[in-house]
């Protein structure tokens, strides 16, 4: 599996050096800020909402790879889900990352998302990988007003 790991790891730092979905998000209608004290990641979250649908997701911030790549990624999934369905991922990469609830097929079911895998084998990077979904999470559950 070590080729799988390096292809993965390739993945993060890529989207740590080039972050997609970065920086202010105009016409946001949800802003929300995240921090993990553990590891000195911060993160900003702009989302727009139209009725139920996320139709952008952007974000800002300092931190890890492992941060910055799970923001990355993160923005780039939501898109064009509705409330329910990102609710839905949040709980699936918690699972995903944590190593609990079946993560093949968890995986499986994640696309791209799945290279994070690999962090339930390095629990304490856990909080750095949740951290942009904890982010989203609080913004759906009515994050501020830009
Ligand atoms: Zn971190």
């Amino acid at each position: 599996m070590a080729d799988t790991s390096a292809l993965y790891q390739e993945i993060l730092l890529d989207h740590n050096r080039r972050p997609r979905n970065y920086g202010p998000l105009v016409g946001a209608t949800c802003v929300e800020r995240g921090v993990n004290p553990l590891c000195g990641d911060e993160l900003t979250l702009w989302l727009r909402m139209d009725g139920d649908i996320i139709t952008e997701a952007q974000f800002e911030g300092s931190g890890c790879a492992i941060s910055r790549a799970s923001a990355s990624m993160m923005t780039g999934a939501v898109k064009g889900k509705t409330r329910a369905e990102a609710e839905v991922l949040v709980e699936r990469f918690r699972g995903l990352v944590t190593g609990h609830g079946g993560a093949e097929e968890l995986a499986e079911s994640m696309g791209g998302l799945r290279v994070f895998a690999g962090v339930a084998r390095l629990p304490q990077r856990v909080k750095c990988a949740v951290l942009a979904w904890h982010t989203l999470h609080s913004a759906l559950a009515g994050g501020e007003k830009p």
